[in-house]
């Protein structure tokens, strides 16, 4: 079985259709021998039992009458059968009464007895009407003889087989030889057919083999036939044909990948030149740079001879200014001192016109000078910044009130707020910031024909010991224009031409305030419109006193509890007041107009929280008359509420005509916070002295105060 696995399909097919046609033909022939035996059988026993039935009639009277010759005669003539072996005929008794045997034959003594005859055949004669029985080589068949129902004897044949035998010998022989050429027929035939199953499947195995040793994906097996073979071969050809398209795009592929490695590759080739060219022209560059740096150190030292000699003349130079502007200040100071003490003599109007004249000419000198001086300190780094304890409201209040005459003689309104919450006791330069804001705040007046100066100061953030202060001083002046808002910090340097002309200055004020600013670690820069005023914005950065300082004496207890009512049309006024009330701990209220006033004044004596003072802008109390107004005077003295007017630093009230409060008294503004402090402790005095809180106040202290507030 094994040997068979192995074998090529080829010999399979061969030997199962040889085994197929063998198996096939053997049953045929034996089924043919079988058959033919069978019939050949059939016929001889019919020949024999009619042959015994004519023997059986003719003997039929011969037994009667035991005509033995007759009888002898009739089988005699069998002689004419040469297949009849032997004939007896026995009578009733089953004695032997006639018999023929062929001549070949040799009777013995025994044949003709009746006991040599089969057991069988005798025994069949004698219980039925016929029978036969089968040797090897004979037929022997035996047949009553029967008259009238009588039995009268029995016949019995045998017939030679012989021919039988060599019939069957000869069909085999026949058979054997059929067999073998049918065998070589099944054998061409089945080579041939095998042709048509196993061929296709070679072939694909040859184009399988030569696919893969060859390698070759476009080579296909033929199809032979439409059958399962055949649709084996498509699939694989189908099989040959997806390998061979991967293939190709496989190939594509790599030819892609190698066209773009070849082309990385030249790119890189090329990137590798010109890195190396790069390379050589940085060599060359680097060389030319060593040369360039060669001759820049050269210039570099000449420049830095050059700078040594500028800084050593900068330096002659400010020491030549600082020593001129001393100079000269000295013998200045002395003409300014003349001429004041010419002014305070008696002058007609002429001579005190040119005296004024000189004296303002002196001052303005005095303060280029002054700037000169400090510009010149500035640049030969010899300005060097205090470190002392100072009060910033009493710093900023006193650098805005040494400008108030100035602004309320040009009809503006300065303030000067300091919004509620920022430390004051702080250690610094109080000597430069207050030059910081007298620069801006004197700039700012100078720049203003019209509506308000105002100063602003607050804290933008606190650590442990420091807090960053910003101030703004702001103005609604001319304003500056946007493409010189940088250039005005530089000296000299002045927003037009016409500048100097009409307002005067040399452009040195911005640029020694902002290298004061940078000295003490700041910012400063301006927000402007042209025509629509400006802000200059300080930020700098101070030390906070370790223990806050009480700067103002606290006030009495009952003037603590009070409260005050401010009103004036300005809102930087207003807001100035507040807050310095807040700083103060002293409740108060705001109102931008008289009736406004007036209903809050009427509203406190309902509420019987009567204003201990009311701080009344003189510009708003009064009318046009002249005249305080005459329902404020009534409600104030009514509520045992204290007047007082604000006024300007420039303004006589001499003239005003007081109402039924001829004891009003006056503060000028910007009110410090001091002199407001200063002020309601002597009006919580004499309250306190006072009979009774509705009576009017003694004017006398207040007369006083008005000379000295402000
Ligand atoms: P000076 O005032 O002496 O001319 P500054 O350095 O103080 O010099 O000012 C430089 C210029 O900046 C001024 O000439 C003016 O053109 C402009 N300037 C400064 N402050 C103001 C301001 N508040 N409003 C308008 N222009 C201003």
């Amino acid at each position: 079985m094994g040997i068979f696995r192995q074998a090529p399909i080829r010999h399979k097919l061969n030997l199962l259709i040889l085994l197929v046609s063998v198996i096939i033909l053997l049953l045929t022939t034996v089924a043919f021998i079988v058959i033919e035996t069978v019939s050949y059988k059939r016929a001889a026993i019919s020949e024999l039992s009619s042959l015994a039935e004519i023997i059986g009639a003719n003997s039929r009277s011969m037994l009667v009458f035991r005509d033995r010759a007759g009888a002898d005669k009739m089988l005699a003539a069998l002689a004419e059968e040469p297949s009849i072996r032997l004939a007896y005929l026995f009578d009733r008794k089953a004695r032997l009464f006639s018999r023929y045997a062929k001549t070949s034959v040799h009777l013995t003594e025994g044949d003709s007895s009746r006991g040599s005859l089969p057991g069988q055949v005798l025994q069949a004669i004698e219980a039925s009407r016929g029978a036969h029985l089968f040797t090897s080589d004979h037929l022997t068949l035996a047949a009553p003889v029967i008259h009238d129902g009588q039995h009268l004897g029995m016949v019995l044949l045998q017939r030679d087989l012989s021919v039988l035998q060599k019939r069957l010998l000869w069909f085999g022989v026949a058979a054997v030889s059929i067999f073998g050429l049918l065998i070589l027929l099944a054998f061409l035939i089945g080579a041939k057919l095998q042709n048509l199953v196993s061929r296709p499947i070679l072939n694909l195995l040859d184009t399988v083999k030569a696919v893969a040793d060859e390698e070759n994906f476009a080579l296909r097996a033929r199809r032979g036939s439409g059958d399962e073979v055949g649709q084996l071969i498509d699939g694989f050809n189908d099989l040959l044909a997806r390998i061979q398209e991967r293939d190709s795009e496989l190939h594509q592929h790599q030819h892609h990948l190698q066209e773009m490695v070849d082309l990385r590759t030249g790119e890189l080739l090329m990137a590798n030149v010109e890195l190396q060219e790069t390379v050589l022209d940085l060599g060359r560059a680097n060389e030319a740079t060593a040369a360039a740096n060669d001759e820049l150190q050269v210039v570099v030292n000449e420049l830095e001879r050059a700078k040594a000699e500028a800084e050593s003349a900068t330096l002659a130079k400010s020491n030549f200014l600082a020593i001129m502007s001393h100079e000269i200040r000295t013998p200045m100071i002395g003409v300014l001192g003349m001429s004041e003490l010419l002014l305070k003599g008696k002058l007609d109007s002429n001579q005190r016109s040119l005296v004024e004249t000189v004296h303002n000419s002196g001052d303005a000198l005095l303060t280029i000078l002054d700037d000169v001086l400090d510009y010149s300190k500035i640049e030969a780094g010899k300005l060097e910044l205090e470190r002392v304890d100072f009060d910033l409201r009493e710093t900023a209040e006193a650098a805005v009130a040494l400008f108030a005459q100035k602004a309320h003689g040009k009809g503006l309104e300065i303030s000067c707020q300091i919004k509620p919450g920022t430390p004051e006791s702080l250690r610094g330069d109080p000597a430069r910031l207050r030059q910081v804001l007298l620069n801006l705040v004197g700039n700012a007046v100078k720049f203003t024909e019209k509506g308000e100066v105002a100063i602003r100061l607050s804290s933008l953030s606190e650590e442990d010991g420091s807090l960053l202060l910003r101030f703004e001083v702001c103005d609604t002046g001319v304003g500056i224009p946007r493409e010189v808002q940088e250039t005005i910090f530089e000296s000299f340097s002045q927003a037009d031409n016409n500048t100097t002309r009409k307002f005067g200055g040399t452009g040195l004020g911005l640029a020694i305030t902002k290298q004061l600013v940078s000295l003490m670690g700041g910012e400063i820069w301006v927000e402007s419109e042209e025509g629509r005023g400006a802000s200059f914005i300080v930020v700098v950065r101070l030390e906070k006193q370790e223990r806050l300082r009480l700067c103002h004496r606290p006030l009495p207890e009952e003037l603590m509890g009070g409260r005050l009512l401010l009103g004036s049309r300005h809102g930087g006024t207003r807001d100035m007041l507040l807050s310095q009330s807040a700083a103060l701990g002293v409740a108060a209220d705001s109102a931008p107009d008289l009736p406004r006033v007036l209903d809050l004044l009427r509203q406190g004596a309902r509420e019987e929280r009567p204003y201990r003072v009311v701080l009344i802008d003189a510009d708003l109390a009064t009318g046009p008359g002249g005249g305080l107004d005459s329902a404020l005077t009534m409600e104030a003295s009514a509520a045992g509420t204290r007047l007082v007017l604000l006024c300007r630093q420039d303004r006589r009230y001499e003239d005003l005509d007081r109402g039924r409060c001829s004891d009003v008294e006056c503060l000028y503004k910007p009110v410090r916070t001091a002199t407001l402090a200063q002020f309601l402790a002597r009006v919580g005095k004499e309250n306190e002295n006072a009979p009774s809180p509705l009576s009017p106040l003694a004017g006398e202290g207040a007369a006083d105060d008005r000379k000295t507030s402000g």
